[in-house]
C-alpha cells in the first residue's frame, strides 16, 4: 500500500490518499485541542493509543453487525480505511449528562438519563459546530430522510454494544460523538472511537478517563488513556 498526497489535515488526524482509490490512510497524531480549538497541546502516545483503541472498536462493531471503515491497522500510528464521502454532522451520543448537556439543561454531571439522548451538529469549524436539528438537516440538505433514520438506528445499536463492551472492562460510557460516510452508495461508520471522542468514567471510583482531563487540566492524561487501552485490549 503506497501512502500518496495528504488530503485532510484535523486537529488529531491526517488523511492521505493510497494508491487505490477507493482506500486512505488516517494518521492519528498526539495533538489535542478543546473549546473549538482555543485550547491546544499534546497528549504524550495519544495517536499511537487511539489508534489501537479504535482498531479494537471497530473490529468489535463490524463483528456485532456495524459496517465501518476499518480495513486494517498499518503501523503504530496509522489505520487503513476505506475512503468516505463524509456527512457533514457529528451524531453524539449520551447516557449520561456531561460537558454541553450539563450546561444546556442545568442537569448535574452524573445524572444518568431514562434512555439515550442523540444530538446532531453541523460539523463546521468556522461556525464552532452548532447544534441542529432533523429540520435543518432536512432543509440543508445535510442527509436525506433515509439516511438520517439509518445514521439514527445504527448510532442506537452502537451505544448498545458500546456500552455493554465497556461495562465488561469496568468502565462507563458516558457519551461519544459519532460521524458517517458513503462509501460506494453505502453509510458506513468513519472516524474514530477512542478517549478523544467518548468520555469515560471508571464503574468503581468514576474517575474520568478521556479527554475531558486535558480539557480541564486533571493531570495524568496519558496514564488515563493508556489505561483505557489496556481494559479495550482486554
Ligand atoms: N465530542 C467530540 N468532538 C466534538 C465535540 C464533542 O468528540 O467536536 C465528544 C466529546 O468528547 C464527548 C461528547 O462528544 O464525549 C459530547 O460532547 P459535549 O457536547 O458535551 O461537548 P464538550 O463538553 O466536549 O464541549
Amino acid at each position: 500500500m503506497e501512502k500518496r498526497d495528504k488530503v485532510y489535515e484535523g486537529k488529531a488526524k491526517i488523511v492521505y490518499l493510497t494508491d487505490d482509490e477507493g482506500l486512505v490512510i488516517q494518521y492519528f497524531k498526539d495533538d489535542a485541542t478543546a473549546f473549538n480549538a482555543q485550547k491546544k497541546g499534546t497528549i504524550v502516545n495519544k495517536g499511537a493509543v487511539n489508534n489501537k483503541v479504535s482498531t479494537t472498536l471497530f473490529t468489535h462493531l463490524a463483528g456485532h453487525g456495524i459496517p465501518n471503515h476499518f480495513v486494517k491497522q498499518l503501523s503504530d500510528r496509522e489505520m487503513l480505511c476505506k475512503k468516505l464521502s463524509i456527512i457533514p454532522i457529528e451524531v453524539i451520543m449520551r447516557n449520561i449528562v456531561a460537558g454541553s448537556l450539563s450546561k444546556r439543561t442545568g442537569l448535574a454531571e452524573g445524572y444518568v438519563l431514562k434512555r439515550p439522548v442523540i444530538e446532531f451538529y453541523l460539523k463546521d469549524d468556522a461556525l464552532g459546530d452548532p447544534m441542529i436539528n432533523e429540520s435543518h438537516i432536512d432543509v440543508l440538505e445535510l442527509a436525506r430522510k433515509e439516511t438520517l433514520d439509518e445514521v439514527r438506528g445504527c448510532a442506537h445499536k452502537i451505544n448498545d454494544i458500546l456500552k455493554d463492551f465497556f461495562n465488561s472492562r469496568d468502565i462507563i460510557l458516558v457519551d461519544f460523538k459519532l460521524e458517517f460516510g458513503f462509501h460506494h452508495g453505502k453509510v458506513l461508520l468513519g472516524d474514530e472511537i477512542s478517549p478523544d471522542t467518548c468520555r469515560l468514567w471508571d464503574k468503581s471510583t468514576k474517575e474520568k478517563m478521556d479527554k475531558d482531563r486535558f480539557r480541564r487540566d486533571l493531570g495524568n492524561v496519558t496514564n488515563a488513556y493508556e489505561e483505557v487501552l489496556k481494559r479495550v485490549q482486554g
